[in-house]
């Protein structure tokens, strides 16, 4: 996993280098600011020479601007490095949930990928950076300390470096403390956040039950538990810092008190007692970072398995390598004995047999999961099936690529989605590039023109979540005029009218004959009244079809069909 971690640094080699190079020269020039000290103090001071002391500074200042120049580098290209490696991730994950198929969605949460896209990648973004880099030089910081203090005095070095594992119990300690606060403290805001949000959506009902007061006490305990969460999460981080300081300052005592008796002893000048002291800071540093590696490390991984499980997972349909581009296909659709099921737990189609010719309007009815969604899910190929075949003009749909077939099929369901942004990019959202012409010529097809010049920006209203509300009709309208631009050969309506009233759903209907008009097309309907003009109908139910003939036929066959006309229709008719 380590190795396929690092492959993400491979095009970011060259700012690797660079940052982890200066980092390297900051901490030599850390580890060697002591010495020199020590060097100022024994040999500079008792020559007295004021000359050489002003030279000293003049380099020691040089030195400085250098090592501060090195450290804005080393922060701003290590946080450049790991958030381009979280870019690429991104990018990688996003474009892999776009190619995934239907199956993944029916079994992926949102939040799940959300959480992928988000969280996890941060911390993956803080471990690319940090990793690396900070083990490598706090390791290196603390050899080379040691080795300096070593050589100077072996034992006051081996008393000091006794106090190390210490620190880093508790510089570790104090930080698994402190991710207990903050995630306790982020359960405690998410709590908060469900509790508005539903408030708000569901603010209607509220109301009508006078609810508020009830509402407010609920919000005030919600949102006192997180206070006391996140007091909580700063009396730790008090603590720490206190206690980091303390301990810190402790070992500075002891170096001084052992330094001093040292030195009483002449074994230890003034200046080395000083670049003990010194040291002992240069110290504190890289236990900071490996204690925050020790936490970062399991979280990143961690994250980076989750990101590598989701990339791993092939997309389930996927085009054959002698995959046929296809284009202006006529529109003959042919089943042969269809088998299809979405899980273990039940068969859906079962054998599905079916003959719909080109140019042909054919309508599906049956009780509703009987599965008439599912065999026009299986044209487009959202789902394969799993015996038999479906072709189109004679040729098997998985023999060609996925772009070409699906290109050719337009579908209009009873929940249109609609996205963020104006209305003319919603209409466009139907064909890539299309002209501003060709946006007017679906919207009046549509039946949508009269409504677009009513609102005060026209085709650059803003609709979906943070725009106009359109109604049921109006988002259906706005479907239609996309496939208007799409202008398939094989059209699908899946209950396009249902939801709408009968006043609507004859002006939509209008619009959709129009659209109909020198396609296949297949509608699946409730009400009998739409598919009247239909040229065949198709009565599907568990069993598979049942059915199949014209609308008058069917009526006359006195079957499932007819009873369904007949329930539909007899407060007309009688
Ligand atoms: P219809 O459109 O005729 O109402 P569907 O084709 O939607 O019926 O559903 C047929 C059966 O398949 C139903 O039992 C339904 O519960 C099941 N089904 C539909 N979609 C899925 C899915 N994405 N995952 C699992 N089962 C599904
Ligand atoms: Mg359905």
């Amino acid at each position: 996993m380590l190795k396929q971690f690092f492959s993400y640094y491979k095009p970011h080699r060259r700012l690797f280098m660079i940052d982890f190079s200066s980092a390297v020269i900051v901490a030599i020039l850390e580890l060697a600011f002591p010495v020199a000290v020590q060097w100022f103090i024994d040999k500079l001071l008792p020559e007295g020479d004021w000359n050489k002391i002003f030279t000293v500074g003049v380099l020691l200042l040089i030195v400085y601007l250098l090592s501060t120049a090195l450290q804005y580098i080393v922060s701003y290209l290590g946080h450049k490095l790991g958030i381009n490696i979280e870019t690429d991730m991104r990018e990688q994950l996003f474009t892999h949930v776009q190619r995934q198929s239907f199956r993944f969605f029916d079994n992926t949460k949102t939040g799940h990928i959300m959480s992928r896209i988000s969280n996890d990648l941060f911390d993956i973004g803080e471990l690319a950076h940090h990793g690396p880099e900070d083990f490598f030089i706090a390791i290196m910081t603390f050899i080379g300390a040691f080795s300096i203090m070593f050589h100077i005095n072996p034992s006051l070095a081996v008393i000091t470096f006794i106090m190390v594992p210490f620190l880093i119990w508790l510089v570790t300690y104090c930080n698994i403390k402190m991710n207990q606060a903050w995630k306790n403290m982020y359960g405690r805001i998410a709590d908060v956040n469900a509790r508005v949000e539903d408030s708000v959506s569901g603010a209607r009902v509220v109301q009508s039950f006078t609810n508020e007061q009830f509402e407010i006490n609920r919000f005030k305990k919600d949102n006192g538990l997180f206070r006391t969460a996140k007091l909580a999460a700063y009396k730790v981080m008090a603590g720490t810092h206190s206690s980091i300081y303390m301990m810190t300052r402790l070992v500075t005592l002891l170096v001084l008190v052992v330094g001093a008796w040292f030195s009483f002893n002449g074994q230890l000048t003034y200046g080395e007692l000083v670049s003990f002291v010194l040291y002992v800071n240069v110290l504190v540093k890289p236990v900071d970072k490996i204690s925050a590696l020790l936490e970062l490390y399991p979280k990143g991984m961690a994250g980076f398995k989750r990101f590598l499980d989701l990339i791993d997972q092939e997309p389930e349909i996927q085009d054959r390598l002698d995959a046929v581009a296809v284009d202006h296909l006529m529109g003959n659709i042919h089943f042969e004995d269809v088998h299809f099921q979405y899980d273990d737990h039940k068969k859906v189609l079962k054998g599905i047999d079916l003959n719909i010719r080109a140019g042909e309007t054919v309508a599906f009815v049956g009780p509703s999961g009987a599965g008439k969604t599912t065999i026009c899910s299986l044209i487009p190929r959202f789902y394969d099936v799993d015996k038999g075949a479906i072709m189109i003009d004679g040729m098997d749909i998985r023999e060609m690529t996925k772009h070409s077939l699906r290109s050719q099929i337009g579908i209009v369901q009873q929940d249109v989605f609609l996205f963020t942004g104006t209305i003319r990019e919603n209409i466009a959202y139907g064909k890539q590039g299309a002209s501003e012409e060709e946006i007017r010529e679906a919207a009046r097809k549509a039946h949508l023109e009269d409504f677009i010049a009513s609102l005060p920006e026209g085709y650059e209203t803003q609709v979906g979540e943070r725009g106009l509300k359109l109604s049921g009709g109006q988002k259906q309208r706005l479907a239609i005029a996309r496939m208007f631009l799409k202008n398939p050969p094989i059209l699908i309506l899946d209950e396009a009218t249902s939801a709408l009233d009968t006043e609507t759903e004859k002006i939509i209907q209008l619009a959709l004959n129009e659209l109909a008009v020198n396609r296949t097309t297949l509608v699946i309907a409730h009400r009998l009244a739409t598919i009247r003009n239909a040229d065949r109908v198709m009565v599907v139910t568990e069993n598979g079809i049942e059915e199949d003939g014209t609308y008058s036929e069917l009526v006359q066959q006195n079957g499932l069909f007819a009873r369904l006309h007949n329930i539909q229709f007899q407060g007309i008719e009688a």
